[in-house]
């Protein structure tokens, strides 16, 4: 057997593969997180980013803001676009309601009119609390003159609302996603007029989920469907269809919605139609966004490198320890609830789990790993069908050598015996020690003879030889015959063979290897009884079956070895430490041949309370 055992080297591979395959593995789900991390893969994650905005629950509205606009009814009725006196009694019906802000996103350069008239607007604008006049741009820090209106509209407000889309940058698919807080330390007018209805975010470092972006800060939009503020029509205002307290402390945005003019609208993450939304509509989510500070924000980077490290190492150790079903279980399950916490995250928290990079580590560490499992597993099949090739091979030589060595071994042995019988039976008188010497050549020759006949058997089980010659015999008549050579070995350890047969007629039975089985387990039962104790050896006829037991008052098999004694070569402890001789094939071949005549052996024993081997063969045995 040492042979089997592995030498210094194969332990030493063992070791190295033992211990440093983690950490192989380990090193591999680093690089690709660090690589996949590397790089940007903005349109992915706008997708996801974008699914996630439009998977969630829609957020409520702070019910401060409220729209006007220009729409294709106001030209309608008015049979033109409504000029500067238009806007000055639209101002006019304002004023009446109170609002608490007016966001004009109509520059006073567009409107309409005589210089009066303009004069008149400009008058009546400057009446009406809040009111600004949004300019879509950004001043230069020290240029805020720029904003400054030119006469009649010098005593208007004009500050920066400008929208902000990724055209060049990010995603680069004009979604406006972010908007501007300020600008070389230049507050913009959103953060003015949010701060009316949320003060806190004056200071612009309360602004959830603010971040710098060049010179600017920024903060991601938190956006409503499109149709989510309610929509005043010009028309309605000055024909006094509007409601008594619509405008009533409320932020009004007052623009066009005219579908002329692709500068009227934005793509949003819900839709990327390029009309939308409106461009009033967007300023009512920026407001909102700060009012009820509902900015998303995104987790550091740290954060994605770490959930990317996770999610690779997870990946390689599923791909290549797990069964493929599990792993792919585990796999998607992880993928699953890591989406379903980004989702969760989003929805309840405004916080972006960038989810871009681990998704694609994952797919990168699954994709680049299952080759390389496959190519070890068809080399470990291979390695295991040439192994097994190869033992085939020895298993036949042992075999055949074996049964080539026994058969030439049986006439020398026979020739012994037959020498050593004609030495005692000659009349010549023999001195003590010459005749004790003779009778050990006999029992060792009848051993050898024994130990040959089962090899041979052996050989002739594996080579698919044996077949079975029937012939009809009394089962009592054969018992009879196989105690009465035993008698002489039990006596010499006082042991009582006792014999307790039911009559029965003969059945059909190989006769020479049922009387192998027969004698094998009655010279097991002396074999391993001690002295002056008793077998029994019965026969019975049951449920149309021939029930033979050989019954001992020996040591008895342990619990754990009574599965293993039918098994090939198999000796328990205590016989192989004794001096007991067997070559653990009787009953492995006793099976063998009782099984061939479709019949059962069993064994019933406790350790100390002796053994009973019960042999059931059937009556009617048919020819083969
Ligand atoms: P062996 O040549 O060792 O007797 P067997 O195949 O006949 O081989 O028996 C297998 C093992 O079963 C024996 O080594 C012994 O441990 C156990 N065994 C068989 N018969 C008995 C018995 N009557 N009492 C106790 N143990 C037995």
């Amino acid at each position: 057997m040492t042979s089997r055992e592995p030498n210094l080297n194969q332990k030493l591979v063992r070791f190295a593969r033992i211990s440093y395959q983690p950490l192989i593995r380990l090193g591999f789900a680093f690089v690709i997180a660090f690589l996949v991390t590397r790089f940007q893969f903005d349109y992915i994650e706008a997708l996801l980013y974008d699914g996630r905005m439009r998977l969630r629950p829609a957020p409520t509205v702070s019910g401060h803001i409220t729209t006007v606009a220009i729409d294709p009814k106001t030209i309608d009725r008015l049979h033109r676009a409504p000029d500067a006196k238009d806007h000055t009694r639209l101002l006019e019906r304002m004023l009446e309601q109170k609002p608490k802000a007016v966001m004009y996103l109509i520059h006073p350069s567009e409107l309409v009119g005589s210089y009066e008239e303009l004069k008149a607007w400009a008058e009546t604008a400057a009446q009406v609390p809040g009111f600004v006049i949004a300019v879509d741009d950004v001043p230069m820090k020290g240029a805020e003159e720029a904003f400054r209106l030119s006469p009649p509209f010098e005593s208007l407000k004009a500050d920066a609302a400008p929208s902000t889309s990724d055209r060049n940058l990010f995603a680069r698919d004009v979604v406006t996603r972010r908007m501007f807080t300020s600008y070389q330390g230049q507050t913009f007018l959103h953060v003015k007029l949010a701060a009316l209805f949320n003060p806190k975010i004056r200071d612009e470092n309360r602004i959830h989920g603010i971040f710098d972006f060049l010179d600017a800060r920024q903060v991601f939009i938190d956006f409503r469907p499109a149709g989510s503020y309610p929509v005043h029509s010009f028309i309605d205002g000055l024909e006094g269809r509007w409601q008594k307290d619509d405008l009533r402390n409320k932020i009004v945005i007052v623009g066009r919605d005219l579908r002329t003019t692709v500068k009227d609208y934005i793509r949003t993450p819900y839709s990327r139609e390029i009309n939308a939304m409106t461009a009033i509509e967007m300023h009512a989510n920026m407001l909102d966004t700060l009012i009820l500070n509902n900015g998303y924000y995104k987790l550091p980077d740290w954060v994605n490198i770490f959930l990317t490290t996770v999610i690779s190492i997870l990946t390689v150790y599923v791909v290549l320890a797990l069964k493929p079903t599990r792993g792919l279980l585990l796999l998607g399950g992880s993928v699953l609830s890591f989406s379903l916490l980004s989702y969760l995250l989003f929805w309840w928290g405004t916080i972006w789990v960038v989810m871009a990079h681990p998704l694609l580590a994952a797919f990168i560490c699954y994709y680049f790993f299952i080759p390389y499992r496959l190519i070890m597993e068809n080399r470990k099949s291979w390695e295991y069908l040439q192994k097994n090739r190869l033992l085939t091979q020895v298993e036949e030589l042992k075999t055949n050598f074996l049964s080539m060595m026994s058969h030439d071994l049986k006439t020398p042995i026979a020739r012994i015996q037959g020498m050593t019988d004609i030495v005692l039976k000659d009349p010549t008188p023999l001195s003590e020690r010459q005749r004790e010497a003779l009778q050990t050549l006999e029992k060792s020759s009848h051993e050898l003879l024994d130990f040959v006949t089962s090899i041979l058997n052996l050989g002739r089980i594996e080579s698919k030889e044996l077949r079975l010659h029937l012939q009809s015999k009394d089962p009592n008549q054969l018992i009879q015959e196989i105690a009465g050579k035993f008698e002489y070995l039990a006596k010499s350890k006082n042991i009582s063979l006792m014999i307790e047969l039911e009559p029965m007629f003969s059945i059909k039975m190989d006769v020479d290897l049922i009387r192998q089985v027969i004698a094998n387990l009655v010279e097991n039962a002396i074999k391993y009884s001690p002295e002056g104790t008793r077998i029994l050896v019965s026969t019975e006829e049951a449920h149309g079956r021939v029930v033979i037991q050989v019954a001992d008052q020996g040591p008895g098999i342990l619990e754990d070895e009574i599965g293993q004694v039918f098994s090939k070569f198999y000796r328990s402890k205590d016989a192989k430490y004794s001096n007991i001789k067997g070559s653990g094939l009787g009953l492995y071949l006793a099976k063998y041949f009782v099984e061939l005549h479709k019949g059962t052996i069993s064994v019933d024993s406790a350790p100390g309370a002796g053994s009973t081997f019960t042999v059931e063969l059937p009556t009617d045995l048919q020819e083969p």
